[in-house]
């Protein structure tokens, strides 16, 4: 299909510090012109002293909308007109769409985590799921899946300095939904065990097993059994040691990847309403391996 930039094109972006591994552009990229739409994506290195004036110079070229990665999620909450649940109670924005003259700001991370988890054929609606980690990641999840219906989330951090706001936020989405959201010690095994037991799906939200330390997991497979789901938002590599050895007991599993793709499907879908092929966009990215941490 002929595609190419015209006087009409709309622009959609990514703005973070850095940007240049970011595999974004060439999913967006591709389904515009798979499907003939008339937008274009690119990317810039916004350090957060400048953000401000990033934001208002996109309105004034009446950007169609625009992506953050790190570190804007966060900042760029005052500039918002408008919050979607997810991203109230999340308190962070991935995506931010510009409809006459306001800024609406959305997460998809999550959306584009439950989707993967569908989309593999688990249905985890109503039922427990144990949570490793309280991060930015694992925040969006733990929202979406609160708010699509999720019973129980057994959530798993570090006692350190971040554990008041983790508490806090569970408390928050407990008190929001209908789901109960419940803080423990990671170091906890005796904790981790019951909450597995009682979980139809295990989901690794930390680093722990991302390159380029291959070698950990986060949790000692002899906790894992043949019934439970294991879920690793990890995508590089896309087979991590968790996965490798719930694999080998037997356990349903499901990597990052997907959950990468369709958080981008969803933002695409926020900007032109229109389904991305995801599948297609598949065979044209590869996740770069220069910086697995902040690849979106
Ligand atoms: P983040 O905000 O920095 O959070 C990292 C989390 O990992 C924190 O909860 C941290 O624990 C935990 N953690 C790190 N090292 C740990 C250790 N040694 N032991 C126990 N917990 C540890 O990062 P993020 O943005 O949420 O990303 C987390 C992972 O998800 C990364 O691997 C990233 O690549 C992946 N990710 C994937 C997708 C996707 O689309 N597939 C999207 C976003 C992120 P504490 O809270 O206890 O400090």
């Amino acid at each position: 299909m002929r595609y190419e930039i015209t006087g009409t094109t709309r622009l959609t972006c990514l703005l973070g510090s850095p940007v240049a591994h970011s595999i974004s552009p060439q999913m967006h990229n591709e389904a515009f012109r798979l499907l003939g739409l008339d937008y274009v994506y690119t990317a810039f290195d916004i350090s957060p002293q400048n953000l401000p004036d990033a934001v208002h110079a996109l309105k004034l070229l009446n950007v169609r909308g625009y992506n953050l990665t790190m570190p804007h999620k966060t900042a760029i909450l005052p500039f918002m007109d408008e919050l979607t649940p997810a991203a109230k109670l999340a308190q962070a924005v991935n995506t931010v769409t510009y409809e006459s003259g306001r800024l609406i700001g959305h997460t998809t991370d999550g959306i584009g985590y439950m989707h993967s988890v569908k989309d593999a054929g688990y249905d985890i609606l109503g039922k427990n799921m144990t949570l490793l980690g309280a991060g930015g990641a694992a925040t969006a999840i733990c929202t979406q899946a609160a708010l699509d219906g999720v019973k129980n989330i057994y959530m798993f951090k570090r006692k350190n300095a971040s554990w008041k706001t983790a508490q806090d936020f569970a408390d928050k989405v407990t008190r929001t939904t209908d789901c109960q959201v419940f803080l423990y010690d990671i170091a906890d095994t005796y904790q981790l065990k019951q909450a597995l037991s009682d979980s139809t799906i295990l989901t690794n939200a930390t680093n722990i097993g991302m390159a380029p330390d291959i070698s950990n997991s986060p949790v000692d497979s002899s906790l894992l059994y043949p019934e439970l789901v294991v879920s690793d938002i990890i995508y590089n590599p896309r087979k991590t040691k968790l996965l490798q050895e719930a694999e080998s007991i037997g356990c349903p599993t499901c990597n990052g990847l997907y959950m990468l793709l369709y958080q981008g499907a969803a933002s695409f879908h926020c900007w032109t309403g229109a389904d991305m092929p995801v599948e297609i966009c598949l065979l044209y990215t590869s996740p770069s391996p220069r910086d697995p941490k902040t690849s979106r």
